[in-house]
């Protein structure tokens, strides 16, 4: 089943013909938010601003050709593989055809257009797309506290760690446990528990909203952040900041050891990504962890700092 969402999608038409892109205007315009292009220059530039949905893109243009753009957008825009292209073109090459598609097109149209069958392939090809981000956010975020689950954490410490590595810059790593949680789950029940995880983990949006921080589920009650280009100093007293943060919603705990509140303990780490691995670095958090829980928990433990 097709599904239709209020907000339009945005829907870019290059094409270099007038008639061609009224044609389609006509269309397209009762269903979709539209922008228009007539040169390969043009999309480029409004593919760099915009924020678009799907792009019909005529095979012929007077400075290019389509599958030019192809190329240029998989190489320059981050988001270019959100977007679906659909080729159009008045005569049949297979061989073309064939080169858009491995180019990544989703479709490739032939000139005349007719209007129901144009409407039904972008119906078609937009669900797909809305299909295909809703499992991707299935697959990489935690269903309970909605930030990035264990997959999502393996895999962009992978790829911050890649960076790092090419850019000579370090990683910082924080393993975060809260403190007798068996305990609260014990006395005050599993949803009680669920409400203080969703707590953890709106507490460590809040304190990390630079756009190179990561916050992930790591599982069950414990949280991961990945830090980039951050030293174990600063990391740590980012730790600390949030710690201070979640003891100030002060959710009761009166059966902890520890406080009268529900706390956490971190381990922090940060290492040139030249110098280490996925696995060391974690298994290097999870020794500060496991030192900070020895030494007392309610507190930041690093190789060079503790916190409490
Ligand atoms: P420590 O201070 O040493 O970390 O002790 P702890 O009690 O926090 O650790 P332990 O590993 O003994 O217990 C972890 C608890 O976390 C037990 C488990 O029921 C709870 N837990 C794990 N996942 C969930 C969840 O999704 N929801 C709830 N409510 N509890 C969870
Ligand atoms: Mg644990
Ligand atoms: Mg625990």
């Amino acid at each position: 089943m097709l599904v239709m969402t209020e907000e339009k999608s945005k829907v870019l038409i290059v094409d270099d013909d007038p008639t061609v892109l009224q044609t389609i205007c006509s269309y397209l315009n009762v269903h979709y938010q539209l922008s228009i292009a007539k040169s390969k220059a043009k999309a480029l530039e409004l593919i760099k601003g915009g924020d678009f949905s799907l792009i019909l893109l005529d095979v012929n243009l007077p400075d290019g050709s389509g599958l030019e753009i192809c190329t240029e957008m998989k190489s320059s825009f981050e988001y270019a593989d959100s977007i679906a292209i659909i080729l159009m073109t008045s005569e049949y090459a297979a061989e073309q055809e064939a080169a858009g598609l491995r180019l990544g097109a989703v479709d490739y149209v032939y000139k005349p257009l007719n209007e129901s069958v144009l409407l039904a392939r972008i119906a078609l090809q937009l669900d797909i797309q809305r299909k295909t981000a809703l499992l991707s956010k299935l697959a990489n975020v935690d269903g309970l506290t909605e930030i990035g689950n264990r997959r999502a954490f393996d895999f962009q410490l992978e790829s911050e760690l890649n960076r790092a590595r090419r850019e000579n810059k370090e990683v910082a790593l924080a393993m975060i446990d809260i403190d007798c949680f068996k305990q609260y789950n014990d006395n005050y029940g599993h949803p009680a528990g669920d409400k203080v995880l969703v707590k953890l983990a709106n507490t460590l949006r809040s304190q990390f909203k630079r756009h190179s921080d990561f916050c992930f589920r790591y599982g069950g009650e414990e949280f991961s952040v990945l830090m980039y280009d951050t030293n174990e100093v600063e990391a740590s007293r980012l730790l600390l900041k949030c710690l201070e943060a979640f003891r100030q919603l002060k959710l009761n705990h009166d059966y902890s050891p520890v406080a009268p509140i529900v706390t956490f303990s971190a381990g922090v780490v940060a290492i040139p990504a030249k110098d280490t691995s996925v696995s060391e670095l974690v298994k290097l958090a999870d020794e500060c962890l496991y030192q900070a829980k020895l030494e007392g928990k309610n507190q930041i433990k690093s190789n060079l700092t503790q916190l409490a």
